[in-house]
C-alpha cells in the first residue's frame, strides 16, 4: 500500500515539477560527475534529481541565493550516488543548508587522555544524523566543475546520509541481502588499518582524513570511488569491489567510454 502511494506520489511529482529540459542539459554537460552515463542511468538520474529537489528544503544562509540551477546542481551530484539505490535512501531528514564559503563549527573533542575540548573549525560540510545536510557553495562549486581526484564535498555529505541510514554512522550503510556483512567489515577494517599503517610511515595513498574514524573512512573512499575509481581501484580493490557491489554502479566503466 505504501509503496503505491509512493509511486503515485513520484510519478505526480515527476509530471509537475519536472527540470526543464535546457537546465538538465546544461548539468549535463557541465557537471563531470553526469557525463557517459548510459540513456537508462541518465533518464533515472534526471528524476531522482526531480525528486530530490522537490522533496528537501534547500536555502542558502548569510545572503546566498540558491536559484534553481545552483539547487539542481547538488541535487544532481547527490541523485548519482543513489542511482541503483532505493528510492528512499535519502528518506528521514528534510533540510540542506548551504553557505557561501567554508563555514565555523564548534565541537568537543575528546583527545587520547579522554579531556573534551572545546574547537572551532572552518568546514566546506556536515551532515547531521536524521538533521540537516549543510554545505559551502564555494566548494560545492570547486569540486563540482573539475575533477579534483578524491575531493567531492557533495559525494562526501551524502554518503554519511546513506551511512546513517541503519541508525548509527560508523562506515558501513544497510547492505544488500546479497552482500556479506562480515565481507565488508573484514575488507573495509583491513583497508582502514592499511591506512593508519601507512600514516604512521609518512606515505598515505589516499585524503589522509579518511583516517579519522570508519565514517569518514567510507565517506573518503566513497569521495574516490566516484572522482578518480582507478585510484581507488589501484590502491584498495577488495575495498572498491565492496562498494561497487553497494552502490550498484561502476564509475571505472564509466571513464572508459
Ligand atoms: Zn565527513
Amino acid at each position: 500500500m505504501l509503496s503505491r502511494l509512493r509511486r503515485y506520489r513520484t510519478a505526480r511529482t515527476l509530471r509537475r515539477h519536472g527540470l526543464p529540459d535546457r537546465l538538465w542539459r546544461k548539468l549535463r554537460r557541465e557537471l563531470y560527475l553526469l557525463q557517459n552515463l548510459c540513456v537508462r542511468q541518465a533518464v533515472r538520474l534526471r528524476e531522482r534529481s526531480t525528486l530530490l529537489l522537490h522533496d528537501k528544503a534547500i536555502h542558502g544562509v548569510q545572503g546566498l541565493n540558491m536559484n534553481l540551477e545552483m539547487k539542481a546542481v547538488i541535487a544532481a551530484q547527490a541523485a548519482l550516488l543513489i542511482l541503483e539505490l532505493d528510492e528512499s535512501s535519502y528518506d528521514g531528514w528534510k533540510e540542506l543548508i548551504v553557505y557561501p564559503g567554508a563555514f565555523r563549527a564548534r565541537r568537543t573533542v575528546t583527545d587520547e587522555f579522554g579531556i573534551s575540548h572545546e574547537q572551532v573549525a572552518p568546514l566546506s560540510g556536515e551532515s547531521w544524523q536524521s538533521g540537516p545536510l549543510v554545505l559551502s557553495w564555494e566548494d560545492v562549486k570547486r569540486d563540482s566543475y573539475q575533477r579534483r581526484p578524491g575531493s567531492h564535498v557533495v559525494i562526501h555529505e551524502f554518503a554519511h546520509k546513506l551511512d546513517a541510514l541503519n541508525g548509527r554512522v560508523n562506515g558501513m550503510p544497510p547492505l544488500h541481502p546479497d552482500m556479506p556483512i562480515e565481507e565488508w567489515s573484514h575488507t573495509l577494517s583491513r583497508a582502514y588499518e592499511r591506512l593508519l599503517r601507512q600514516l604512521e610511515r609518512g606515505q598515505a595513498c589516499i585524503n589522509p582524513y579518511a583516517a579519522t574514524n570508519p565514517a569518514e573512512f567510507f565517506a573518503v573512499l566513497s569521495e574516490y570511488f566516484f572522482t578518480a575509481p582507478h585510484t581507488l581501484k589501484h590502491h584498495c580493490k577488495d575495498a572498491y569491489l565492496q562498494l561497487r557491489a553497494y552502490y550498484r554502479q561502476d564509475p571505472l566503466k564509466r571513464l572508459k567510454h
